[in-house]
């Protein structure tokens, strides 16, 4: 059987990975996209082995079993690709509650994920309180890790996934005022 062939890829803004020149992974000829071990291995060291959302720990049995997910910043559904500035590692408790979600939403759920009333009632629950102008005293959201961390490469995923979610806002505000009108 002939293996398929593997086409280098490599980083659009090399600058974004500092210390860090080889491909970022590998393309297939039918689009499969793998990223290389290099890659994973830079990136989990840059991070010093802690997920860029909450700064937790991804636990030292990384290299065995992989407990860290390669997040996409801006999701697939809202248009990011494979590549870097757009991933980066999250834990899997981020990951799950990243999905298709934007950065506000997520640094939401993070708060409540670590405020008391996580385990007692659930977010839902929780927004309806707050709407109800019932004070659950939550501590104020914490910086993203990879904010503290200042991995400046982040940033410009970042700026992207605030501009998709302005135009999604902008878009939900123009269908409204067009049924409206309608
Ligand atoms: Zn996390």
């Amino acid at each position: 059987m002939v293996k398929a062939a593997l086409i280098p890829v490599y980083a659009k803004d090399p600058s974004a990975l500092p210390g860090f020149d080889g491909p970022v992974g590998y393309r297939r000829k039918d689009g499969m996209f793998t990223f290389s071990d290099m890659f994973k291995d830079w990136m989990f060291l840059y991070q010093e082995g802690r997920c860029g959302y909450c700064g937790t720990e991804l636990g030292e049995t990384w290299f065995g079993n992989r407990k860290a997910h390669v997040e996409h910043i801006v999701c697939r559904a809202h248009g990011g690709d494979d590549l870097p500035p757009n991933v980066m590692y999250a834990c899997n408790t981020c990951n799950n509650q990243k999905r298709d979600l934007h950065f506000s939403v997520l640094a939401e759920r993070i708060q409540f994920r670590e405020s008391v009333a996580a385990g007692i009632i659930t977010i839902n629950q929780a927004h309806k309180l707050i709407e109800a102008g019932i004070n659950l005293g939550f501590k104020p959201a914490k910086p993203f890790h990879f904010s503290k961390m200042n991995w400046k490469h982040v940033y410009a995923a970042v700026a992207v996934d605030r501009q998709r979610m302005a135009e999604e806002f902008n878009l939900s505000i123009s269908e409204k005022s067009h049924v409206k009108q309608s």
